[in-house]
């Protein structure tokens, strides 16, 4: 068999195809994606799109028509069943097959479903697609026009933006958090109490530690709210469940390629199998100490996909660029750069009170990450100083007159 497949037309599935391209590969490519659109981008969704400020076309990521200027034959609709690793070919949904030399797992992520009586009652929705948006849309008119509220399940990054757009547009909002503390897994608890102000100054009630027993199902199956542990009742004409995402890893595993919480790849994208490549959300990158690191970020689609395309043309190109997020809530854009687990300390520069400040994350004197709000430049230079891996000492991070440029220099 000769040429490449690539299943997932998403962020990491294009930008693969497009890598290769770029990168001199002259054989026959081919996309295949399981939803019926051209491919999006998927950050809008929560964000602009939800609040009505773009329009679905201003979504593509690419048109049809410049995939196919470059040779990139993109299929969508299409859903592959299996991969038949024996004889190196996909088995697509009608039971037909294809065959690849060399073969791309970009299938993404799934919102993980929420396990509790009454859960798939009607209104109960997750956030993943241009379908799932444009069904939250049209819950969040109905709240909007019924003054009803949404309650959002799950105060990571997903609920809250939709916490965000669902306030612009004027629907009561509640978000529920089991944990004691907003996205918690992400961020230093001091940035975690300034994002439940935030939203509690634009009246989204916050509910930390709270602990679900069963959602309320009226007699026409539409939800009506959640019951909690202690007792107490929340109301709510639709529901959005953010309690995270796992990779679309059943193919592969099917395949019995290595899988632990997602594809297992190495930094240059290569699955246990020499012929398959994976990037984007489904995977889980071996780092060097062994552990297994899984990011859901355009940017890491995006680096990845230029090292799985770098591999295919038999080129080492590991990714080691500085992981990078962005979050937009209201009028705040948060910028985190770097990983900031291990961290023993940070320090803050400006101030939080004026809305557009830094954390710059310490283990010892090394910097290991940097989480911005509103600070787009400042931002950049500390991504500058990750990526060179330089620290300034904790005290010049701290000092608004200090220019971290100079470092660079
Ligand atoms: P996807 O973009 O999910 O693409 C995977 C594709 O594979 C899907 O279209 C899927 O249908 C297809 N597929 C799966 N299985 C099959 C199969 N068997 N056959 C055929 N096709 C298949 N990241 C940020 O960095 N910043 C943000 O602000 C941000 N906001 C986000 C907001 C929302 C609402 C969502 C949902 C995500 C957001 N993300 C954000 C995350 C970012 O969009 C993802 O990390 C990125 O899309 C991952 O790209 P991917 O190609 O791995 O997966």
């Amino acid at each position: 068999p000769s040429g490449v497949l690539i299943i997932g037309a998403g962020q990491a599935g294009v930008q693969t195809a497009e890598a290769l391209r770029s990168g001199g590969y002259a054989g026959p490519l081919t996309v295949l994606g399981e939803e019926p659109h051209p491919p999006y981008r998927r950050p809008p969704l929560s964000k602009a799109w939800l609040c009505g400020e773009l329009q679905a076309a201003q979504l593509l990521m690419r048109a049809p028509e410049a995939l196919a200027r470059k040779g990139i034959d993109l299929r969508v609709g299409v859903r592959v069943q299996a991969i038949e690793r024996a004889q190196r070919r996909l088995r697509l949904a009608d039971g037909s097959t294809l065959p690849y030399a060399a073969l791309v797992l970009a299938t993404g992520a799934s919102p993980r479903p929420l396990a509790l009586p009454g859960a798939p009652a009607l209104g109960v929705l997750s956030l993943r697609g241009l379908d799932d948006a444009t069904a939250l849309a049209a819950r969040l008119a109905d709240c909007q026009r019924q003054q009803q509220p949404l309650l959002v399940i799950g105060g990571g990054f997903i609920g809250l933006e939709v916490a965000a757009s669902a306030r612009k547009l004027g629907v009561e909002v509640t978000v529920l958090e089991a944990a004691p503390r907003l996205l918690g897994r992400v961020l230093a608890p001091a940035l975690s109490d300034w994002y439940a102000d935030l939203h509690r100054h634009h009246g989204v009630q916050v509910r930390l530690g709270a602990q679900l027993a069963a959602l309320e199902t009226g007699p026409d199956g539409q939800v009506r709210g959640a019951w909690l542990q202690d007792g107490s009742h929340c109301p709510g004409a639709a529901v959005l469940v953010g309690i995270g995402v796992q990779a679309n890893d059943a193919l592969a595993q099917a395949a019995g390629l290595d899988c632990e919480r997602g594809v297992v790849v190495d930094a240059c994208g290569r699955s246990s199998d020499p012929h398959i490549y994976a990037a984007g959300d489904c995977t889980a990158r071996r780092l060097p100490d062994g552990t297994l690191l899984r990011l859901e970020s355009v940017h890491n689609a995006t680096e990845q996909a230029k090292s799985v395309a770098a591999s295919i043309l038999g080129q080492e190109r590991p990714f080691v660029a500085t992981p990078w997020f962005w979050s937009e809530q209201y009028d705040k854009k948060l910028q985190m750069a770097g990983l900031s687990a291990g961290a023993d300390h940070w320090v803050l520069r400006g101030t939080m009170d004026a809305g557009a400040f830094s954390l710059y994350h310490f283990r010892g004197p090394r910097l290991l990450a940097v989480d911005s709000v509103n600070a787009t430049r400042e931002h950049l230079q500390a991504r500058k100083l990750l990526d060179a891996g330089l620290s300034p000492t904790p005290e010049q991070a701290a000092d608004p007159a200090f220019d971290l440029a100079s470092l660079l220099a």
